[in-house]
């Protein structure tokens, strides 16, 4: 009785959007549509939290976009939502153009942002990939392959611009180009974005990174690549579980490596954790189920949570 009267009204209002909207239905199972109230709820009180609701937006938005590839109009859309949001918050938003050595014909942009006015390298990147898999008939929507690092990393830009001393020692990035063009990556075929931004930061390269891929799906599990990452940020990671209470069933160590946007940076001698879900026997991974329908606030919010609390420790 206690537990339910608070809640009564949002669960009044959940009902009513399920109801009121078929086309909301579609985009949204009611139990995410009550669990994006309670997360508005929540970031009302607090807003100087990781906000899931605010996340699964951004989510949502980058997917109302379409199949984002490298390269075409949505990828660009997508360029422009990603910037006015940023800027909205005060990040400074540098769009960064080039051609992969291998395909010279080929224009790709990452998007790399800052806060405050020095030029100085920042000690830490947090990253993310935003191009999806696939092009024409067999492009994909990329919710959590694409979308969800994205989203975390644009609801993280709002929360660090509240700690400013905290958000002018890190850069955020946006890769372009992390998806191969044949069926999977290799040395020649994708990590094009983080590529780049390694060979052109020869000699500024930060000291830490942090990597979000596929890191919004229902009930994931994290696995991060044990061979990728150094000691130090393994601790870090094992620790920020701790401290979060975090089950080590969901959030576990990959023995091996695995090719991703934090690889360039940590052959680089970047320290790096890839924060990745494990996909390999999935069903979804690469297909047109990646769709919003496997994205949760929880997953969204749980990823949010432990990137603030590596930055706490790593940044103190
Ligand atoms: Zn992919």
């Amino acid at each position: 009785m206690n537990f339910w009267g608070p809640w009564l009204p949002l669960l009044a209002a959940a009902a009513c959007c399920s109801l009121l909207s078929c086309k909301r239905k579609e985009a949204t199972a009611p139990a995410e549509a009550f669990q994006s109230l309670v997360s508005e709820k929540q970031e009302a009180r607090h807003p100087e939290d990781f906000s899931a609701a605010r996340a699964y937006r951004h989510c949502a938005d980058l997917c109302a976009l379409g199949p984002r590839p490298s390269g075409s109009p949505a990828y660009q859309k997508q360029v422009e939502m990603i910037t006015s949001r940023l800027t909205a918050s005060g990040w400074r938003v540098q769009p960064i153009s080039f051609s992969p050595p291998t395909l010279s014909h080929r224009r790709m942009q990452n998007l790399c942002a800052t806060f405050g006015e020095s030029d100085s390298p920042r000690e830490l990147i947090i990253s993310c990939h935003i191009d999806t898999k696939g092009s024409g008939e067999d492009a994909i929507l990329g919710a959590d392959d694409g979308a969800s690092g994205a989203a975390v990393v644009m609801e993280l830009a709002r929360v660090l611009a509240r700690r400013p001393n905290l958000a002018r020692r890190i850069e955020l990035i946006f890769f372009d180009g992390e998806e191969s063009f044949g069926a999977h990556i290799t040395s020649q075929d994708g990590l094009f974005g983080s590529r780049h931004e390694v060979q052109r930061r020869a000699g500024r390269l930060p000291r830490y990174l942090i990597n979000l891929d596929m890191v919004g799906g229902a009930g994931k599990t994290i696995a991060v690549p044990l061979l990728d990452t150094t000691e130090d940020m393994m601790e870090q990671y094992l620790r920020a579980l701790h401290v979060l209470g975090f089950s080590e069933n969901r959030w576990t160590i990959f023995p091996g490596g695995m090719l991703d946007d934090h690889r360039p940076f940590a052959e680089a001698g970047v320290h790096t954790l890839n924060l990745i879900a494990s996909f390999r026997r999935s069903t979804w991974w690469h297909t047109k189920a990646d769709n919003m329908e496997r994205i949760s606030h929880e997953s969204l919010g749980e990823t949010g949570r432990v990137v603030l609390q590596l930055l706490r420790q790593i940044l103190s």
